[in-house]
């Protein structure tokens, strides 16, 4: 089954800091999560404090108990997207302690939606348009779905 996720984060060179993710599976079935952040950090980062924090909910969740959630929501055999995927895949290892300690049935690599589009020949007007919510983490992830059907769509042609 495939996921798209998308994490909302702060890096500053050294460290990523996680604020919140959004994967959706293929069924278009959800999940949603807040980490607790450092709050002076992400304060500090004015893009973030524009772009990202406007569209939290404020509700996190500890990270042992993402991880958990995330692992129990997890199918099966799962295949991971995301768009621009590398610090994504990132985070998503960082959160359960590293890729080494990734729940045993999770591969060891997420696939990019955005390197799928280059070796499609960049094609043009294939993107879905820019969503409403931009920089929420489930809206981003539903639109890496509908990116993910819409080059399917066209690598058919
Ligand atoms: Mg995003």
């Amino acid at each position: 089954v495939k996921y798209f996720f998308d994490w909302e984060f702060h890096d500053d060179g050294k460290t990523i800091e996680p604020i919140s993710i959004g994967i959706v599976a293929e069924d278009g079935s959800a999940l949603y999560l807040e980490l607790p952040y450092n709050i002076p950090r992400i304060e500090a980062d004015p893009w973030i404090m524009e772009n990202v924090v406007p569209h939290l909910e404020g509700v996190t969740v500890p990270r042992e108990q993402a991880c958990e959630s995330i692992n129990k929501w997890v199918g099966d055999d799962p295949e991971f997207w995301a768009y621009y995927a590398d610090y994504d895949w990132v985070v998503l290892c960082q959160l359960f302690g590293g890729m080494l300690k990734l729940p045993k049935r999770f591969p060891k690599l997420c696939l990019d939606l955005q390197q799928w589009w280059i070796q499609l020949g960049r094609p043009e007007g294939v993107k879905p348009p820019a969503h409403f919510g931009e920089h929420h983490a489930l809206a981003d992830a539903r639109w890496n779905r509908d990116l993910h059907a819409a080059l399917a769509e066209y690598a058919k042609r």
